[in-house]
């Protein structure tokens, strides 16, 4: 699914935080968004998602002008958290029960435990599993949505540096897999360029998109991403405000 965000503005009260804001997301692409705490990029996915109303501006889903929340959205919200009195297998089909579909769902469900490295983990309780496996089982949840657009709002943000990388290159493997159209929220700049197709960067509230890369590496490896560092000081630069252009 292809996505068109056309002049969006958005404000809470009289803080206005984003300013006539266009960008498009190829079917397929995965973006990054990077940008400074409190630019505004988790008030940006709750206006995608719906959660929020934009004052103006358009969110077009292959051409066709969306509204409110409308299905099209698969969204893992920054401090999504799984319910710690439900199974993992209860907490992953809750959207299933919540539009009336669980059986079918949770069959799917049983399905990908394996994929998502929580087979075994059907009963348990959020509790007994670790952070990685948590995040996995959040993944899970987003992904049987059956949406074409993911929103994935700092995924790996509270997990440590080890755990962050082995679920980097398992999104990396799940995402080729999948096909599906990917936003990311993310301020590590080093998942960005591992992981994107293109690195959409804001500058503070208001500002908008003030620059953009494309990654044209078809295989990543982690040593691929060690040797970036041109790429890399470049995205810096621009977030410190030291604009070089596009690439
Ligand atoms: P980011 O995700 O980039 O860190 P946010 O989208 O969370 O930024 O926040 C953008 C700005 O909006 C910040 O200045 C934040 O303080 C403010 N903000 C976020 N949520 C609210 C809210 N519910 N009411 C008022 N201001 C908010
Ligand atoms: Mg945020």
């Amino acid at each position: 699914m292809r996505l068109n965000v056309k002049n969006l503005n958005f404000a809470y009260e009289d803080k206005e935080v984003i300013r006539d804001l266009s960008f498009e997301v190829k079917d397929g692409e995965f973006i990054s968004l990077l940008g400074p705490s409190g630019c505004g990029k988790s008030t940006l996915l709750n206006v995608l998602a719906g959660i929020l109303k934009p004052e103006s501006g358009e969110i077009l889903i292959d051409g066709e002008a969306v509204e409110g929340i409308c299905g099209k959205f698969a969204y893992m919200p920054q401090d999504d958290l799984l319910f710690p009195w439900r199974t993992i297998l209860d907490n992953v089909c809750l959207f299933g029960e919540i539009h009336r579909r669980k059986a079918g769902m949770e069959a799917e469900a049983r399905r990908q435990m394996e994929r998502f490295g929580l087979a075994g983990c059907e009963d348990k309780y959020p509790g007994e599993l670790s952070g990685g496996m948590r995040q996995r089982a959040a993944f899970l949840r987003t992904t049987l949505c059956e949406a074409g657009i993911y929103l994935l709002d700092e995924p790996f943000g509270a997990l440590d540096v080890i755990t962050r990388s082995d679920m980097q290159d398992w999104l990396r493997d799940l995402c080729s897999n999948l096909k599906k159209t990917i936003l990311l929220v993310t301020h590590d700049t080093d998942e960005a360029i591992y992981l994107s197709d293109r690195i959409l960067i804001l500058g503070p509230c208001g500002e908008g998109i003030r620059g953009e890369f494309t990654v044209d590496e078809p295989v990543r490896t982690r040593d691929w991403l060690y040797g970036q560092g041109e790429l890399r000081s470049k995205i810096h630069k621009i977030i410190q405000g030291k604009p070089e252009g596009k690439k």
